[in-house]
């Protein structure tokens, strides 16, 4: 990709300052639509300075070397190009704790947080709860929950070997890697031989949600994502089925199963949950935004048939 680059501002004799390299590098990630240009152009460069945000402002007349030059320009093409800046830097905040990514995992969002939360909320009391993350992907929601209950054991499955990878490598940077099981396969498949019948505290996942004919439209950073992550098949909720049709199974009487959703997906999820048979006080919980986007129900006790 040609880069516009004005000779004047970056061919200076000692090459541009860190102010000059920003203030072109957003022109560049504005023009290409970048919704926060500023503040991805100054990540960009702080990543590949190995400093924070903060310290690029103290050094803002200082030249940039021009070997870093280099590598600012081909990492500002690569945003030009709506790379997500989290694979382009490596990592992402969750949680308050930084995760490493790889265009092998979905890029944990914030929205997913209220998952964790919901998640740990019914989790309360319990001693050494036994929980179960589907689809771990880069290990957000599970190491998240470890790092919050260092009592808690967590069975991770990723059906992914390449995702597998980088969420036990994070589980390790953040010291809970004896807490996490990590097994490769197909939703619950892996748990089988487990011994977890009827174990389980709590099953937690952010399953693929994308109805399929949705995909296209989303904007082109989610193009670099997993598709796998993503498409949930015709109405979106290809896996969600699945998980309530056999997490009972694994759930001890009382137990949880919370999933993400799409805005939009609740009405079918509850009426899933409740054709189920054996799930009770189901709840929705909204992101920041005010849209839907957790639903939690706990596994039916023996004898109680009835819902709220
Ligand atoms: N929240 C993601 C998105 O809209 C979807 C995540 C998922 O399918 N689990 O891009």
């Amino acid at each position: 990709m040609q880069l516009l680059v004005k000779e004047n501002t970056i061919r200076t004799p000692k090459g541009p300052s860190v102010s000059e390299a920003l203030v072109w590098a957003t022109a560049l990630l504005r023009s290409a639509r970048v919704d926060t240009p500023r503040l991805d152009a100054e990540c960009l460069l702080a990543s590949l300075l190995c400093c924070d945000r903060l310290q690029l402002y103290a050094a803002l007349e200082k030249p940039l070397p021009s070997s870093v030059l280099e590598g600012y320009r081909a990492l500002v093409a690569r945003r030009q190009a709506r790379e997500p800046l989290a694979y382009l830097t490596g990592t992402k905040e969750f949680w308050s704790l930084s995760f490493k990514v790889t265009p092998a995992v979905l890029i944990p969002r914030p929205e997913t947080e209220i998952l964790v939360e919901t998640a740990l909320r019914r989790l309360r009391g319990l001693q050494e709860p036994m929980i179960v993350d589907i689809g771990v992907g880069s290990g957000a929601i599970g190491v998240a929950i470890a790092k919050a209950l260092p009592r808690a054991r967590v069975h991770a499955t990723e059906i992914s070997g390449r995702a597998l990878e980088v969420a036990r490598e994070n589980a390790g940077v953040h010291e809970v890697l004896g807490q996490i099981s990590f097994l490769q396969g197909d939703l619950l498949d892996p748990l089988s031989a487990r011994g977890l019948a009827g174990q389980c505290d709590l099953i937690v996942s952010n399953p693929p949600y994308v109805a399929a004919s949705d995909l296209a439209a989303l904007p082109p950073e989610v193009h670099y994502e997993p598709v796998e992550a993503l498409n949930g098949g015709a109405d979106g909720l290809r896996f969600h089925r699945r998980i309530i049709a056999r997490a009972g199974a694994l759930l001890r009487p009382g137990g949880w199963l919370a999933l993400e959703m799409g805005p939009g997906q609740g009405r079918s999820l509850i009426k899933l949950f409740r054709d189920q048979g054996t799930f009770t006080d189901v709840e929705v919980a909204r992101d920041l935004g005010g849209r839907q986007r957790v639903i939690i129900a706990r596994h039916a006790v023996p004898g109680f048939t009835g819902h709220r």
